[in-house]
Parts: C-alpha cells; sequence; structure tokens
C-alpha cells in the first residue's frame, strides 16, 4: 500500500485481469495509484473464486486507502464484450466465456462498473493521464508477447461493427512472412512481436552463435546495445516491422500522436531511430511529421491506471 488519502476521498476502484494474475487498485482524480493488491487469476477455480477474491482485495485496499469508491473500471485480456460485460472465448481464461464481472462488481460493491479489453485499458490510461493527455486522435501500440493497439478518434474510443475492438496486430505486413495463429501470412504481429524477433534471430543467426535457441527479444536487444554487429542487424529488422505497421497506422489514421508501450519498448532506443526513418520515407502523402511518436508515460501500473480511465470515459466523460 502507497500513498495516502484524505477519508472518505472518493476515487475509482480499478481491476486488471489478465491470464496470470489480476491487480486491483484504487486510483485518484490525478491517475494516482493510492493502493493496490493482486492474487493469481487461477481461471481454473472457476470465475466465482475470482471475483470473491477480487472483490474481497478492493474492499481492503478501500478500507486501507481510507476512500470510497465512486465507480470500478476493469481492464481485461480479451476479446471481451465492453457493452454486456461479458467475456469472451479468452485463451488464457478457459470456462469463462459468458461469465460477467461488471454484473458482478456492480451487484457487489452498488456503484457503476464499466469493461473494456486491456488494449482500450491502454489507450484510456495514456490520453487521460500519460504521454496521450490532451490528444484528441491517438492510438496506443503495445507490442510484447503480442501486438495490440486501442484507437481513439474524436476523444472517443473507436468501436467497429457490433462494438468489436480492432486487431491491428494482424493487419498483414508482408503476404510472404510466416504464418500467423490467425490463419492469415505476415501479420504484424508474427513480425515485430517479442516473440517474433526472437524467433527469427534463433532461426538466421550463425549456428554457433552464442545461446543462439535460448535467445529472446530483450537479450538481443542488450548485445545489440554493447554492439554485437549480428543483434544489431536483427534489431534493425525488427524496427522496420514495427516501423511499416506505424506508418500503415499514420497513412490510415494521420492521428495527433502513436503511443508505444509493451515490452519491446523497454528497448526504445534501439528502435525509436528506425521506426522514425521508416515513417518518413513511406507516409510521403499526409502530413507525418505533425504525427508525434511517444513512448507510452505510465510505466508498471499503467494496467491498472488504464482501468480507471475505462470507468472515467464511460461514465464521466472526463478525457483529461
Ligand atoms: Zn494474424
Amino acid at each position: 500500500m502507497s500513498g495516502s488519502a484524505a477519508p472518505g476521498k472518493v476515487v475509482t476502484g480499478a481491476v486488471d485481469i489478465g491470464g496470470t494474475k489480476i491487480a486491483v487498485g484504487a486510483i485518484d482524480a490525478s491517475g494516482r495509484v493510492l493502493g493496490r493488491a493482486e492474487t493469481p487469476t487461477a481461471a481454473e477455480e472457476g470465475f466465482d473464486s475470482a471475483m470473491g477474491r477480487v472483490g474481497d482485495l478492493l474492499d481492503s485496499v478501500r478500507a486501507n486507502a481510507g476512500v470510497e469508491l465512486r465507480g470500478i473500471g476493469i481492464g481485461c485480456t480479451g476479446p471481451v464484450d465492453p457493452l454486456s460485460g461479458e467475456i469472451g472465448q479468452v485463451e488464457f481464461l478457459p470456462g469463462w466465456q459468458g461469465a460477467n464481472p461488471v454484473a458482478t462488481l456492480a451487484s457487489r460493491f452498488g456503484v457503476e462498473v464499466a469493461m473494456e479489453n486491456d488494449a482500450d485499458a491502454a489507450v484510456l490510461g495514456e490520453l487521460q493521464w500519460g504521454a496521450g493527455r490532451g490528444r484528441r486522435n491517438l492510438i496506443c501500440v503495445t507490442i510484447g508477447t503480442g501486438i495490440g493497439g486501442g484507437i481513439v478518434l474524436n476523444g472517443a474510443l473507436y468501436r467497429g461493427v457490433g462494438g468489436a475492438h480492432p486487431e491491428i496486430g494482424h493487419h498483414v505486413i508482408d503476404d510472404s512472412g510466416p504464418l500467423c495463429y490467425c490463419g492469415a501470412r505476415g501479420c504484424w504481429e508474427v513480425l515485430a512481436s517479442g516473440p517474433a524477433i526472437a524467433a527469427h534471430a534463433r532461426a538466421n543467426l550463425p549456428t554457433d552463435y552464442p545461446q543462439r535457441d535460448t535467445l529472446t527479444a530483450a537479450a538481443l536487444c542488450a548485445r545489440a546495445r554493447r554492439g554485437d554487429a549480428q543483434a544489431r542487424s536483427e534489431v534493425e529488422r525488427a524496427g522496420r516491422y514495427l516501423g511499416i505497421g506505424i506508418a500503415n497506422l499514420i497513412s490510415l489514421y494521420t492521428p495527433d500522436a502513436i503511443v508505444l508501450s509493451g515490452s519491446v519498448m523497454d528497448s526504445a532506443d534501439l528502435f525509436m531511430p528506425v521506426i522514425r526513418a521508416v515513417v518518413r520515407s513511406n507516409c510521403t502523402q499526409v502530413p507525418a511529421n505533425l504525427v508525434e511518436i511517444d513512448v507510452a508515460a505510465l510505466g508498471s501500473e499503467a494496467p491498472l491506471i488504464g482501468a480507471a480511465a475505462v470507468w472515467r470515459h464511460r461514465y464521466t466523460g472526463d478525457l483529461q
């Protein structure tokens, strides 16, 4: 528990549902985390068990921080139905399809609850309190185990047909590229996510390259930073693919800003120069020089802060 608040201060509750853990927190109007706790998801124990633990943790976080919850926002690994509050068929949450954390928490706490998938929660968090503050048109791209993103247009979260969440990680960059689990070839995600970067390096570096078979994207970046020419070449390649995807988003949406987050962006110093160069050379038909490309600002608590932003975006229209 950290921070302090006047007794009775009214804040937003936040729940970040992931495949391995669920974090809960109390977030104030400045996006500060006043208290937090987490529990293993243990999806196999069932939805009711997990929601019972989440409710108990929210209660104790609230009590310890001396605050009241005016609403609860949820970010959940997707797909989810943000309007009905139901969880879809989520690989990491077996048996939870159709379960409704919005209704469950609303009933327990007697407040309004809103849920979005975690990529949309991330863009709302950056919009409200992070690197996207003050933007009307903002795209947040998360590059980690996969590539996902959320899109804000005219200050509102963009939803597709039937409320669908666009999957920018599955836009095709190179249709002669590797087969993606979605069925297409050369999706952005199979070319430039962390595992994709590592897989290409493991398959293409010389067989005598040190620890070739266990290389991760992070290890590759560390070697590139130390001047290893082969690692640098792999990083350049990944940066080019990241850049092509970002350039495509700029050509399609010409947003005010694109904010990049996720574990691969821990090495933003290596990737950003290549990304910017690709954007400059590819985006000649739009004013790409006006589009800010920034690294996300909310850090390790971004998922919780984003979850709180989900509630504020839905129920207060309070964007800035
Ligand atoms: Zn795909």
